[in-house]
């Protein structure tokens, strides 16, 4: 079964999030997917607690802040958000309508599409040591999907960022072993929850360990563990049912490279008039578009938004004329925003 609709955005970013709005604005109702999963885009994903000093009217504003600000503005009108899913699959329909599916198996009859995509999907960063890739889901995760699934187990954490040591503390206690692997002997993660994994480390079944993995070993055809060098270069056999690596995640344009849109550089050209791509339906706001003069900052998202939120509106009702209406004076604005 598909969810039919007039607009799915795909990107939960600052521009997705405002794109929300010009469309409620309009009375267009979306759809928004993200592969996160939390919204937010670059702002809540890679840096929260930083200010940000050039949005119009706010002469501070944290980036999660404005994030919080944005979510609360676009409340009126209801957005059905589909987190912790990437877009993998778009294809124009007979009646030229869009199939839009996701990861998580999510179809989408919508009419238009709106790439609100930044630098791509944000994904985990890999382990890329030789024979990984055939362990990978199977005993190497980059989430934790069931935490019961370590009981009784000995694992390996990679990293030394908040998730690695989040989960560290969470698994600590259920799995039988852990062995917590960081290359460097400063942590990124909060200092208390590292005074707590220090203080776990005493005992005998939590491990602090500082080297760098260069290749994953079977033991009887099953995973075994990992090798793992230390800074004097000395190689370490680690065994482990279970592998996660927290290193992170990095955005990955992936499937929006191959949906046929021109492009320019592994941006999305758009015309300016409206930010609709080289396909008519389809539209690129933020920064996954380009264009002479393009600069990739929150506020030319948020313009972009408004221009490409009339232009959805002329393809959905191309009969329909247009008018501009002020949030300030118009009953209708004030009524689709509840504010009447
Ligand atoms: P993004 O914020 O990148 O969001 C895109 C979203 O799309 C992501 O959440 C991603 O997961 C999702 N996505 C992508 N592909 C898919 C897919 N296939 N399926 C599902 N989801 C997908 N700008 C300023 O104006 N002022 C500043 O001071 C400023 N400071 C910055 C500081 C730092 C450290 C960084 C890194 C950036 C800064 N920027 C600043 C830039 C600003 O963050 C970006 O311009 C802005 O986030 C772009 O918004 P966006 O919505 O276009 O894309």
């Amino acid at each position: 079964m598909s969810i039919k609709t007039d607009v799915v955005i795909i990107g939960a970013g600052p521009a997705g999030l405002f794109q929300v709005f010009e469309l409620g604005l309009l009375d267009i109702h979306a759809h928004v997917v993200d592969a996160l999963p939390q919204v937010g885009g670059q702002c809540a994903e890679l840096y929260p607690d930083k200010p940000i000093y050039d949005i119009p009217a706010l002469p501070v504003c944290g980036a999660q802040e404005l994030v919080d600000r944005l979510m609360e503005q676009i409340k009126p009108f209801a957005p059905e958000f589909h987190l912790g899913q990437t877009v993998t699959g778009l294809q124009r329909n007979e009646d030229g309508r869009f199939r839009l599916e996701t990861s998580a198996g999510t179809v989408f009859d919508t009419a238009t599409v709106i790439l609100a995509a930044g630098l791509g999907a944000f994904q985990p960063r890999r382990l890329r040591v030789q024979g990984a890739e055939a362990w990978e889901h199977k005993n190497i995760h980059y989430r934790v999907t069931d935490p019961d699934r370590v009981a009784g187990r000995r694992i390996i954490i990679l990293g030394g960022g908040d998730s690695a040591l989040d989960w560290t503390l969470e698994l600590h206690g259920k799995a039988s072993h852990i062995t917590l692997i960081h290359r460097r002997e400063e942590y990124r993660a909060q200092p208390n929850s590292v005074k707590r994994m220090k203080a776990l480390a005493a005992g005998n079944d939590l491990e602090e360990f500082q080297g760098n993995v260069r290749g994953v070993f079977e033991k009887d055809g099953a995973f075994g563990g990992l090798d793992v060098v230390d800074p004097d270069d000395e190689r370490h056999h680690i065994e482990a049912d279970e592998v996660y690596v927290f290193w992170g995640l990095t955005p990955n344009l992936g499937p929006i490279a191959d949906w046929g849109l021109e492009l320019e550089k592994r941006q999305i050209a758009v015309d300016t008039e409206c930010f609709q791509t080289s396909e008519s339906g389809i539209f690129a706001v933020g920064d996954i578009n380009t264009y002479p003069g393009k600069k990739k900052l929150i506020l030319s998202g948020f313009h972009e938004a408004a221009l490409a939120a009339f232009a959805v509106q002329k393809h959905l009702h191309p009969e329909k004329k247009a008018r501009l209406q002020y949030t300030t004076t118009s009953p209708i604005m004030h009524r689709r925003l509840g504010v009447e």
